[in-house]
């Protein structure tokens, strides 16, 4: 059984939040490909000092530059603890001055999901790490099914998806700079690119 539609949550405008530290250091940690400018397929968690006081999206974030995202608590609270467990990977955000921020974490799940589009499609593997950076114009859908294995997944532009039926859940998170959109599942990709999972 798989969900036939989803929730899909992800920072679309604002201000950037940015890196405390610059490209060629970030890289030298190891877990971050310059080539396509994303986390390695193979990251987990990741630890990482923000440019500013608090990150400017709300729920999610990303950190401008190195497509890394940041969920708040308050949207982790509304998932089942063992879908939090089972799913993700979650790290520590530090403001400017090198102090945890509470309210934050960074988040990679175990499932990516490329979220399709439907106009301007491109897409590529890195042949540095093996990801595969994809853009395309909305509207969105699921291309193909999510395996029910995977109750949250990250989608490609720093958001969260999980089952839709998690929608009445967040009422009363403060919104900024996100789009919260529910994604179908179709059964043939509108973007001619054919099917890929990675
Ligand atoms: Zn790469």
């Amino acid at each position: 059984m798989t969900n036939d539609r989803y929730l899909h949550i992800w920072p679309s405008g604002g201000d950037l939040t940015e890196a405390y530290l610059a490209d060629e250091e970030i890289e030298a940690e190891g877990w971050w490909c310059a080539a396509c400018r994303s986390p390695r397929p193979e990251t987990k968690k990741i630890n990482i000092r923000i440019n500013s006081k608090k990150p400017e999206n709300n729920p999610v974030c990303r950190i401008s530059g190195f497509f890394v995202g940041i969920v708040s608590l308050e949207l982790l609270d509304i998932l089942d603890p063992e879908d939090i467990k089972n799913c993700l990977y979650l790290g520590r955000v530090e403001d400017c001055n090198g102090f945890p921020l509470a309210d934050w974490m960074t988040v990679r799940a175990r499932n990516r999901v490329i979220v399709r589009g439907s106009s301007h499609a491109s897409t590529r593997l890195c042949d540095a790490c093996g990801y595969r950076p994809y853009f395309a114009m909305p509207p969105n859908y699921i291309f193909p099914p999510i395996s029910s294995k995977f109750a949250v997944s990250q989608s490609q532009l720093s958001g969260l998806v999980f089952s839709a039926d998690y929608a009445n859940r967040l009422d009363g998170i403060r919104m900024k700079g996100v789009t919260v959109e529910e994604l179908p599942v179709f059964k043939a990709p509108l973007d001619g690119l054919g099917e890929f999972s990675n």
